[in-house]
């Protein structure tokens, strides 16, 4: 049977064979708990923390700040709750278009949503009329999962810097940090925690070609989120439970062969997504969703008028083509996409839009034929 044409990368994407090799000896002869104290453990504990080292280079960072988690759900669950238990009369700002692992916690807080506008970016002006004396937190994604689009952080970060002095002047002692999901971004972009003004940035190692159920969470030094698992004390108080070692090696090997390949990346995915959208001009009606200008090169979201997205989605699938209807990370919910809603889109044009995002193994060939393919099904 011939291969089908995988495009949904931003959903998932498979184990690089470097990164399972890098995992193997500590599934197998390497299988000790980190904390014993015996050899072989201080061996793995030794293993774990020179990852952990590596996962901190990427970013910029120190090792202390960097904290495995089980998946970015788990990192965004802990930066948010974990913050915003500490301070139960503070605010959190999110964006409309945040991921359901970002919107989810923070509504169980005081939450306001700062609008996007048509092209998907966060508006800043909007924002920072949300901010008051109580907000703590400020949430927003760096790469949105189902429009590619690239969110303003260092502005963000600018308008914080100057909110922290404004605090200072007025004596107002609550913090204000700046958080962002990264889970779509490390293939792609810089991960620089100080060159971006981030307080916070959650990971993902089943987006990188890492395993699945593996994250990070970065927190800058002097930040400390209450616990959300309470144990054994494992990853320095924030996050109990046997070290998942074998995974979290898996995903610093992922991350930093994202880092080491990221431009040579950025312009081949580029390169195919450009030639992907230039197809798409010669499809009547076709509507790019999302900023172009400010785009990952993965991602590309497109509306069909008055087409069935799910109808459209099952004759590619059965023409071998894999590409998705949103985002397909909430699970069972198939509520049309609050992202898309957030930007302006009528129910009818979300009910008409699918995702399609590119990766390592994507090539032109693949485009010309989900471009032929596309002709065929919208004409
Ligand atoms: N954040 C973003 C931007 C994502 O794309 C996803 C998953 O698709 C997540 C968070 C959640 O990741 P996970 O389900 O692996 O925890």
């Amino acid at each position: 049977m011939k291969q089908p044409i995988y495009l949904d990368y931003a959903a998932a994407t498979p184990l690089d064979s470097e990164v399972l090799k890098a995992m193997q000896p500590y599934l197998t002869d390497e299988f000790y708990n980190p904390s014993a104290t015996y050899l072989g453990a201080r061996a793995v504990r030794q293993a774990l923390e020179r990852a952990r080292a590596d996962v901190a280079n990427v970013l910029g960072a120190k090792p202390a700040e960097i904290i495995f988690t089980a998946g970015a759900t788990e990192a965004n669950n802990l930066a948010i709750q974990g913050l915003m238990q500490l301070y139960p009369e503070a605010e959190v700002v999110i964006s409309a278009v945040e991921h359901e692992s970002v919107l989810a916690p923070a509504k169980l807080f005081k939450c306001k949503i700062a609008p996007v506008g048509k092209d998907g970016i966060v508006d800043l002006k909007a924002l920072k009329k949300l901010i008051t004396d109580k907000t703590l937190l400020i949430s927003i994604g760096y790469v949105n999962n189902e429009i590619g689009t690239i969110q303003r952080l260092n502005e963000i970060s600018t308008l914080l810097r100057q909110i922290r002095i404004y605090r200072g002047k007025i004596n107002n002692k609550l913090p204000i940090y700046l958080h962002t999901d990264a889970a779509q971004a490390p293939c792609y972009l810089d991960l620089h925690v100080s060159r971006l003004g981030i307080d916070l940035m959650s990971l993902n190692g089943g987006k990188i070609y890492g395993p699945k159920q593996t994250g990070v969470l970065y927190i800058r030094a002097g930040i400390k989120p209450k616990p959300l698992i309470l144990g054994g004390g494992q990853e320095s108080g924030l996050r109990s439970g046997t070290e998942n070692v074998a995974n979290y090696i898996g995903l610093t090997a992922a991350l930093s062969k994202a880092a080491s390949l990221r431009q040579a990346e950025v312009k081949k995915v580029g390169g195919l997504k450009k030639t992907f959208l230039d197809g798409m001009q010669q499809i009547t009606g076709a509507i790019v969703n999302g900023s172009q200008k400010h785009s990952a090169p993965h991602i590309v979201s497109l509306t069909f008028p008055g087409l069935d997205n799910e109808r459209l989605m099952m004759q590619l699938d059965e023409a071998g083509v894999q590409a998705a209807v949103g985002s397909a990370c909430s699970g069972s919910s198939r509520e049309p996409s609050h992202v898309l809603k957030a930007m302006g889109l009528s129910e009818k044009a979300v009910h008409s839009s699918l995702r399609f995002s590119f990766g390592r193994a994507t090539k032109q060939a693949d485009i010309d034929e989900v471009l032929k393919l596309l002709k065929k099904f919208t004409a």
